[in-house]
């Protein structure tokens, strides 16, 4: 059994032709700068489902089941919602918020609308939409704030929703291919909402992504903090050893990073052949590969099908 905790559903007309200009990882983070008039086109068009494709990539690669988020842009939630409707046996969903503004060029100076809008929000989607839980929250479009205290005190309108619901909710860490907030992928503040909020499960995507300088402290929140999770998506055998061994394996989760780009990646294997082949060469035990590829995914999620 693989359950993939992290994907980008949903592209764009413009990125039919990425497959041409995007075929490693540092293709793809170069992409918007390497080719500014595809990537400016994602932000007019209308978006378009691609679901089918992930299906078909998902049983080519043996992964059983997927939580699915939308990427950024002008992407929904309803509308990620409608490819979990199409595939309700292999996908469940995951709601963003403030992801339109995290393909655009500019954040909101003042964010407090989106701030103030987050709890209704999280209600729609785990009430109307049957999501499970929150993917890749890019704090930038709720808050403006440097100071950790204070980045917490813009979030309550969210945390609070979630800690109602109790759900996971996925912050990300280190870099992206959009553009501006790199500062907040630097995870030291999520120890604040960490510790605020003890119930709800918290998860570090991409455990600082194979930079020491945001990987140190991913460990030090993870080690002050039980309700911290991390997930594998960029990490390398090295940083997923160490993870293992200073915080367990019941703390990690396997996750992609599928998209409509990322899926182009094929150097120097396909994606999904580089993100397994991580687990290989960090020597996991058989417990450790069953907790990372479904049984944490399961617990936390509380997909009690197959949950025991
Ligand atoms: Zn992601």
């Amino acid at each position: 059994m693989i359950i993939d905790t992290h994907i980008h559903v949903w592209s764009y007309p413009a990125l039919a032709d990425a497959r041409d200009h995007i075929k490693s990882t540092k293709d793809l983070v170069s992409f918007r700068s390497r080719c500014p008039d595809l990537y400016d086109r994602t932000l007019t068009e209308d978006p378009i489902d691609n679901s089918d494709q992930l299906i078909a990539d998902m049983d080519e690669f043996g992964i059983d089941r997927a939580f699915v988020q939308a990427r950024p842009g002008s992407v929904t939630n309803d509308q990620v919602a409608l490819s979990v409707e199409r595939h309700p046996d292999r996908l469940y969903g995951l709601m963003r918020i403030g992801h339109d503004q995290e393909a655009a060029y500019e954040y909101l100076e003042d964010p407090a609308p989106v701030r103030d809008g987050a709890a209704d929000e999280v209600a729609h989607c785990i009430e109307d939409l049957g999501m499970i839980g929150l993917g890749e929250i890019f704090i930038r479009a709720m808050t403006a704030e440097v100071d950790p205290e204070k980045i917490a005190k813009d979030l309550v309108p969210m945390m609070d929703a979630v800690n109602h619901y109790k759900v996971p909710v996925q912050f990300p860490t280190a870099w992206s291919q959009f553009p501006g907030g790199l500062f907040y992928g630097h995870p030291v503040w999520a120890d604040e909402v960490a510790a605020r909020y003890p119930d709800v499960p918290i998860i570090l995507t991409k455990m600082g992504r194979s930079l020491i300088t945001y990987f140190e402290p991913c460990m030090a929140v993870g080690m002050r903090n039980e309700n911290v999770y991390f997930d594998v998506v960029g990490t390398n055998a090295d940083h997923l050893r160490q993870a293992l061994d200073l915080l367990g394996s019941e703390r990690i989760m396997f996750g992609s990073d599928w998209s409509a780009t990322w899926s182009c990646v094929r150097e120097p294997a396909p994606l999904y052949t580089m993100r397994l082949k991580v687990l290989e060469d960090a020597g996991c035990t058989e417990e450790e590969r069953e907790n990372i590829l479904w049984r944490n995914a399961a617990r936390l999620f509380k997909l009690n099908d197959i949950a025991n």
